[in-house]
């Protein structure tokens, strides 16, 4: 669902991960995954940044022990 508040469209999804609705903004990343698969799995930028954060420890864990 599009959204135009302040001259600003965003839209309203929700975060597949911890399930809380947020609102994606135009002009971001985001926004533009929302657009183009609006059905897809998408996350909220704490999800995204803890996701990401996971991901980097677990690559720094694999140099580290060099086991999957
Ligand atoms: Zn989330």
């Amino acid at each position: 669902m599009q959204e135009q508040i302040d001259g600003v469209f965003r839209f309203r999804s929700t975060c597949y991960s911890c399930r809380r609705e947020f609102d994606v903004i135009e002009g971001t990343q985001a926004y533009d995954n929302v657009k183009r698969n609006s059905k897809g799995m998408h996350c909220c930028e704490d999800c995204k940044n803890r996701i990401e954060l996971e991901a980097r420890l677990n690559f720094g864990r694999r140099l580290l022990t060099g086991k999957d």
